[in-house]
């Protein structure tokens, strides 16, 4: 189907389908390793390239390239590339793209293993990397190096909700020439298409939004050129980071409900955003839909809502995060985001608490701070779990 002229819940319905011989309304799952060729001059034409049949399912397989299709359809993409996870995308990504002695500029609260995998590791085969904030342009500038191939951004960052401009970031490394790679997890290609705003690369963990029902862990690599998007399918299928058809196959039913789950999740952020606002016991709160986020012109600029992602200072730090945890009952007390399900989580006593304060506050992980995924449930009832939570600190 041609989908170019289509809206974007249009698109999450129907790019990627395809009708198999019985005329199945959705993609069926083609749960088998490899594929039986005709004759010997099929089997040639497709080791050849000469034909597009498939072989073996780390390298393509008819479910998978449904996702593929489909996702490349949201982003504007020309193809992408379905792995594993989000952290195989990271790596495929970092893997192709990154040759010894090369240096990458990221975003200093980019996701953990984002940064830890290239500080630990691709720094064993030479490649260095340096961590700024990336709100700040001049900071960018100030960092690039003779060597530098790459500048890395997550935006809205994790889980500080700090905002980079896209835009700005692409001048930048066109005038440098650098690969732009831009993590955009946290907006989906519902809110958020980097490809259009001159980004090279975009990927994501559909773990979160694009699948949206906390049961699968997979990633997308896309772009919107062809020399670029070889190179990093070589590399997948290589690494033999690939996905496997069933995870496919319910991500491909995830994206189909994407828009009216952000809808309802970004209504009922924006809701609870006031009301943690207006709490005597909040110090601030960010949530690039509220005026007093520090970038809530560039969130109107380049995305196309505010998600559902909310993070905010508590007054009593250490003691007060630990109190909310333990005390909420609607919200689960887990990592992760974008699903159906509410979940809170309270970075100082949780995920960093083995890491040293100083550098913790560096990324910007204060005492109280807590991270708010919001999800679809009825609004009022996760305000009142909040409040009565609240109330026991
Ligand atoms: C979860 C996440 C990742 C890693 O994805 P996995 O699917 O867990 O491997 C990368 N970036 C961001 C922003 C994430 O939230």
């Amino acid at each position: 189907m041609k989908t170019d002229k289509l809206g974007i819940n249009t698109k999450l319905i129907h790019a990627g389908n395809f009708k198999d011989q019985f005329g199945s309304a959705t993609v069926p799952i083609y749960q088998t390793s490899t594929f039986a060729f005709e004759n010997v001059d099929e089997g040639a034409k497709c080791f050849a390239g000469e034909s597009n049949g498939y072989i073996y399912t780390r390298i393509g397989n008819p479910t998978i390239n449904a996702l593929e299709e489909a996702v490349a359809t949201l982003e504007n993409a020309y193809r992408g590339i379905a792995v594993s996870s989000g952290m195989a995308a990271v790596t495929t990504i970092y893997m192709a793209m990154l040759e010894k002695g090369a240096h990458m500029i990221s975003t200093e609260a980019v996701y953990g293993p984002s940064r830890g995998v290239m500080e630990n590791h691709f720094s064993r085969f030479g490649v260095e990397s340096t961590y700024v904030n990336t709100c700040n342009v001049e900071e960018i500038k100030n960092a690039i190096k003779p060597n530098t191939k790459m500048l890395f951004i997550e935006t809205p960052a994790n889980p500080t909700m700090d905002i980079t401009d896209l835009k700005a970031c692409a001048a930048i490394a066109k005038e440098h020439g650098l690969i732009l790679v831009v993590d955009n997890t946290f907006s989906s290609p519902y809110l958020q298409r980097p490809l259009d705003l001159g980004a090279d690369i975009v990927f994501h963990s559909m773990t979160k939004f694009l699948n949206g029902h906390a049961d699968v862990v997979a990633g997308m690599i896309l772009t919107k050129d062809e020399s670029l998007y070889n190179k990093l399918r070589v590399m997948m299928v290589n690494m033999g980071c690939n996905m496997d058809p069933h995870q496919a196959y319910l991500v491909i039913r995830g994206i189909k409900t994407l828009g009216i789950r952000i809808e309802r999740a970004q209504e009922n952020a924006m809701k609870i955003a006031e009301f943690l606002e207006n709490h005597p016991k909040i110090e601030w709160v960010k949530y690039p839909g509220l005026k007093s986020h520090p970038q809530y012109k560039l969130a109107q600029e380049q995305m196309d809502g505010p998600g559902s992602m909310i993070c905010f200072e508590l007054k009593g730090g250490l003691d007060a995060g630990k109190i909310l945890q333990d005390n909420v009952k609607v919200a689960l007390l887990a990592v992760s985001l974008g699903g159906v399900e509410t979940l809170i989580q309270h970075p100082a006593s949780m995920t960093h608490s083995k890491v040293p304060k100083e550098a913790r506050l560096k990324a910007g992980i204060t005492d109280g701070l807590v991270r708010y995924a919001v999800g679809i449930e009825d609004v009022e009832d996760l305000i009142n779990d909040l409040k009565e939570a609240l109330d026991k600190i």
